[in-house]
């Protein structure tokens, strides 16, 4: 018998060399959600829809998130045929993919957003992707490095970007850097910005615009924190 598959192939013109490539998606009927980890890593059973958000154009080299793929200014543009596309040797990225296929296939990405100077949270967004995928790999060392690179560049946008951008505004920015701090062991850093989130929900104004799921999830968070302080101390203290 046939299995059927949970893949699909899609049309997009590139914005960039003009040629109409395809790209492949999980059916959406098909995606199943397990659980998500803390800094919104999610796991599923079956295809991971993770694996194909990084789209490349096959004939010049041009790669984005699948949601940014069409917003290409036109000194991005000049950017990616000037940098990307002379080094590019031409090859698909259609069909399905395996951890490794998706990790070069976002760290094309990346290259490309350098490239084109791109904002920091985008930038960052795409490191915390690769740091997943090397999460579920298993590779901890290099799950690590790329969440440094992801909380360098949240640091840098909550600082100098607009926030206002549908789900990710200036309080996820915040749940984020305080989440990723906690999990590289920057322990008085992750409190401090966690605590500052949690101000912004006690002021009647800024509540409206966080969510009490993600409170929730802040005050948990804080409360590890004081127990592996806790535990910290008694460990000095018992060895002392
Ligand atoms: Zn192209």
């Amino acid at each position: 018998m046939e299995e059927v598959s949970s893949l699909y192939n899609s049309k997009i013109t590139c914005p960039v060399c003009e040629s109409t490539i395809e790209y492949t998606k999980v059916k959406s009927k098909l995606i199943k959600l397990l659980r998500q980890d803390t800094d919104f890593c999610p796991w599923y059973e079956g295809e991971n829809p993770i694996f194909y958000e990084a789209v490349i154009c096959p004939e010049c080299g041009y790669a984005s998130h699948v949601t940014t793929f069409e917003k290409v200014s036109r000194y991005e543009r000049s950017k990616i045929r000037e940098l990307i596309t002379p080094k590019w040797k031409k090859r698909s990225f259609t069909g399905p993919r395996d951890i490794e296929k998706s990790l070069e296939a976002f760290k094309i990405v990346l290259m490309n957003l350098m490239a084109m100077e791109a904002e920091k949270s985008e930038i960052a967004k795409i490191c915390l992707r690769i740091a997943w995928l090397y999460r579920y790999k298993g590779d901890k060392e290099q799950e690590n490095r790329f969440l440094e690179f992801a909380l360098k560049n949240y640091k840098i946008a909550f600082h100098g970007e607009e926030l206002t951008d549908g789900k990710f505004d200036e309080y996820v920015c915040m749940f984020i850097i305080g989440e990723l701090s906690k999990r590289l062991g920057h322990l008085n850093e992750s409190s401090q910005w966690l605590s500052r989130l949690v101000t912004c929900y006690s002021d009647p104004n800024q509540k409206r615009h966080i969510s009490s799921r993600l409170i929730e999830t802040t005050r948990d968070l804080i409360q590890e924190i004081k127990d592996m302080k806790a535990n910290q101390h008694n460990e000095e203290v018992s060895t002392a």
